[in-house]
């Protein structure tokens, strides 16, 4: 079974996961850009039972009503996302990855909310939404 290291600029946060990824996919909203300072974003989901906290020293969370946004309190870091409605998985940013080339996006959320001078060519499933089935 493959297992992937992921950690914040500075090493206070650090993750070791393991298997297949319930999630590859880019988001284009506006709250994944801010929380990012980036253009567009790309994920790489576990679920909790995938992955073990190697180090959370400096981890700290900004929540959003049911969402939060987990990011290293000494190095700014973004490091996931995460929502009260599916409590099983987490979406590590695929920056925060170590094997950033094992994690090829497979869909685009929110599509039309891109940034119109990005450009992206590809054939992946583009939704307007979110990619990701919630609970009603
Ligand atoms: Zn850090
Ligand atoms: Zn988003």
């Amino acid at each position: 079974m493959s297992t992937y290291q992921g950690s914040c600029r500075c090493g206070g946060v650090a993750i070791e996961a393991r298997g297949k990824t319930h999630f590859q996919g880019y988001c284009h909203c506006d709250d994944c850009r801010r929380s990012n300072g980036a253009p567009i974003v790309s994920f790489a989901g576990f679920e909790r039972d995938q992955f073990e906290w190697t180090s959370q020293e400096t981890l700290a969370e900004w929540r959003n009503g049911q969402f939060k946004r987990l990011f290293c309190r000494d190095c700014g870091s973004p490091i996931a996302y995460t929502d009260d409605q599916l409590p099983e998985v987490v979406f590590f940013y695929t920056g925060f990855m170590e094997n950033q080339e094992a994690f090829p996006p497979e869909h685009h959320s929110y599509h039309h909310r891109k940034i119109d001078w990005l450009e992206l060519v590809d054939d992946l499933p583009k939704f307007e939404q979110t990619s990701y089935p919630r609970p009603e």
